[in-house]
């Protein structure tokens, strides 16, 4: 499978998921503006693949932006390194998503039917099975990747020798094991 059809498939996975999980989200109380599970969750996960996407929607920004969010991300990789409980980078002052429409599938899983006010969310037991079955197909769509926290997959797709190869369906454990054991990442199954 070429990557723009796994590129596709995964917008497929998110929309499947949107429509699967509807009888359990009528309920929700999230709304524009309540950020809590971008502040206080702590991990944003996301696959290589996910990744990639991003870092696509990420070029139709303008140069002051995109030095803006590498700054950001830069900041919240040491953070989060340092164990400090970061809001995530891509939130912006009003609260909002800056890459709302590419947003990982760990964004597009959470949701509350009850105001979160700190505590976490409640997430009907039903759309979290659901949430693991496309969290796996996710994965399986990218055998040759990895998963993880979104800053640092980012991080790793800006490295060119990784990247490079990664595209061609092969790279080489060994060059990357740093990144990879530092960030914490699970590589997938298909993946050296
Ligand atoms: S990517 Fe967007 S939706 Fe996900 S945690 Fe960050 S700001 Fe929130």
């Amino acid at each position: 499978m070429d990557l723009l059809e796994k590129k596709r498939q995964v917008i497929q996975l998110y929309e499947e998921y949107e429509r699967l999980v509807q009888p359990y989200k009528t309920l929700a109380v999230c709304e524009k503006g309540c950020a809590s599970c971008c502040i206080d969750v702590g991990s944003v996960g996301a696959t290589t693949l996910e990744g990639l996407l991003i870092l696509e929607y990420l070029q139709g920004w303008d140069d002051q932006a995109i030095e803006e969010i590498n700054r950001t991300l830069r900041e919240n990789r040491s953070e989060k390194l340092n164990g400090v409980l970061v809001r995530c980078a891509f939130l912006d002052e009003e609260e909002s998503c800056r890459i709302y429409v590419v947003r990982p599938f760990s964004c597009r899983r959470l949701y509350s039917v009850r105001k979160c006010d700190g505590q976490g969310a409640v997430v009907h037991r039903r759309a979290v099975v659901l949430g693991q079955k496309i969290e796996k197909e996710l994965q399986e769509l990218d055998p040759d990747g990895c998963s993880g926290h979104l800053t640092f997959i980012l991080y790793l797709l800006e490295e060119e020798l990784f990247r490079r190869s990664y595209l061609k369906g092969s790279w080489n454990l060994e060059d990357f094991r740093d990144i990879i054991e530092r960030y914490e990442l699970v590589v997938h199954k298909g993946a050296p």
